[in-house]
């Protein structure tokens, strides 16, 4: 097997197998081929995981924040050396060209643990001073054993993003990857080890749903972040809230890209292209719904399709390929599936919509023109390489129909004239919005969704109130007086 493990799960610091665990089998999705086989944990590997998560959590905490920065950092600067072999996995994991996880993947992963070491000895409470010398402290404390679950689009940068705040304020945590990318959670837990980090501080369990499900209700668990689709994070938040348990929900999205007459077309173009078909359109920020005021439609269209032939679709290995399969012939099939319903429903194919032959799971990058807001394509998240163009004439009307989604992850807008870019911008209904740029995600800025997508904000400082709490002192210098 080209990229087998140890064995399937990370605990307390060395790798654990249960093979009475449901078989996982990890397929490299550019050729169909078997590259790893795995179990999903068993009842027995959930308790051991988190009686290691729970038994390493108050020595973590008890470190100083400066000391637990310094391994977080180590661990940095450990991926970061490793960059090419924790890329190449990320590719077998994932299908993703080795072009992008080289640059998006382990360094996104790093920085995390770079930017959360960074601050970690600096998290404090305040003091607060009252009447007659009187006074009341916060502490910022950690919350306890913090679940991670993922998708498979981000393994390494999930599981960063996740594991880093939470270590940095003292949490301990147990990660679950997607069943489809199981790989590189584990180098991220061998990784952390290696800085330093105690055993049991950040372990990894492998499973389908059931597994994340057991985690979400176990009573050692104080705290549930999910990066997954809407219908998964309904029914974990639910979950999470009957134990009344901390969550963050970074969800799915369906998010609009407004392109107006007086936008840089070629930006446009480009930034239409990072928000629809990175990772081959299996982003969750993608804006997939790309409005194009009328009068630069053809020329933006024109563009858009010249630079759609510069694609290199191929082996993912190679450096050169910039546009690599979809993760499984399942999501190949559900994209599918949503090509034929904007053809039935009349959206004008204008580039792709068909399967690449061979045993990989390849797709070419797909664009719909003269989309109509009540078809399927521009309603629902495909999760792959599909993108629709809109029409419309004014401000107003665009905005309207821009926000009219459950969803509200990200948005963004295309134009020269800076008071209508932040006008735009101020009444997104989203949670992430770009302005002449599309899908930027560096650690230092808040990352999150409103309305269906999401709960909460992961990476910059606004994580720390996601992974930590406070506890109120108050402390009285002056005589207590009592009624009798
Ligand atoms: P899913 O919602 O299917 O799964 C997400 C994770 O949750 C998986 O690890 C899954 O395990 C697990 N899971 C499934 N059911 C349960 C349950 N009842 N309790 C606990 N855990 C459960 O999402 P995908 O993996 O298909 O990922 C694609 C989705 O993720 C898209 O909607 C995308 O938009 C979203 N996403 C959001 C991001 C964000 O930051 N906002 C970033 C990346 C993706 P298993 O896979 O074994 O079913």
């Amino acid at each position: 097997m080209r990229a087998q493990p140890k064995a399937s799960h990370f605990i307390g610091g060395v790798y654990v197998e249960d093979k009475d665990g449901a078989p996982i089998d990890v397929i490299f999705s550019a050729t169909g081929e078997v590259i790893a086989q795995l179990h999903a944990a068993t009842p027995a590997i959930i308790d051991k995981a988190l009686d290691a998560a729970k038994a390493a959590q108050m020595e973590w905490a008890a470190m100083t924040g400066t000391e637990r920065g310094r391994i977080l950092r180590r661990a940095a600067d450990i991926m970061r050396d490793r960059n090419h072999d924790l890329s190449v996995l990320e590719t077998l994991d994932t299908g993703k060209p080795y072009q992008e996880t080289s640059v998006a993947d382990a360094t996104s992963g790093a920085d995390a643990l770079e930017y959360f070491g960074g601050l970690a000895g600096s998290l404090t409470g305040e003091h607060i001073p009252l009447a007659n010398g009187d006074f009341v402290y916060t502490r910022r404390e950690a919350l306890g054993v913090c679940v991670g679950i993922g998708a498979w689009n981000y393994p390494t940068q999930i599981a960063c993003w996740k594991a880093a705040p939470a270590l940095a304020c003292g949490n301990t945590s147990v990660f679950k990857p997607s069943e489809m990318t199981p790989l590189s959670a584990l180098k991220v837990a061998e990784i952390l080890i290696e800085a330093g980090a105690p055993a049991g501080v950040f372990n990894v369990v492998q499973g389908y749903g059931e597994v994340g499900a057991a985690l979400v209700t176990d009573p050692r668990v104080a705290k549930v972040s999910l990066t997954g689709s809407v219908p998964t994070g309904k029914k974990v938040y639910a979950a999470a809230a009957a134990e009344m348990k901390h969550v963050t929900m970074e969800l799915g999205g369906k998010s609009p890209m407004i392109v107006f007459d007086d936008a840089n077309v070629e930006n446009a173009v480009s930034g239409a292209i990072l928000g629809n078909f990175y990772s081959s359109g299996q982003v969750c920020s993608n804006g997939t719904r790309v409005f194009v005021q009328k009068g630069i439609k053809e020329a933006f269209l024109t563009r858009l399709t010249e630079r759609l032939e510069g694609a290199v679709i191929g082996d993912p290995l190679d450096p050169t390929t910039s546009f690599g399969p979809m993760i499984s012939e399942g999501q190949l099939n559900i994209v599918m599936n949503y090509i034929e319903k904007g053809k039935e429903e009349g959206a004008r194919l204008v580039h792709g919509g068909e399967r690449i032959k061979g045993d990989g799971f390849f797709l070419k990058p797909t664009v719909f023109a003269d989309v109509t807001d009540d078809m399927t394509i521009a309603r629902e998240e495909i999760f792959g390489p599909v993108m629709s163009v809109l029409d419309f004439d004014t401000e107003e009307e665009v905005m309207a129909r821009a926000n009219d989604t459950e969803f509200g992850l990200a948005a963004g807008v295309f134009t020269n004239d800076l008071t209508r870019a932040h006008r735009v911008v101020a009444g997104f209904e989203a949670g992430t919005c770009y302005i002449n740029t599309y899908n930027d995600a560096p650690v230092e800025a808040p990352f999150g969704g409103t309305k269906a997508s999401g709960v909460g904000r992961e990476n910059s400082k606004a994580a720390i109130e996601h992974y930590s709490e406070l506890k109120t002192v108050y402390v009285r210098l002056s005589e207590l007086e009592a009624p009798f």
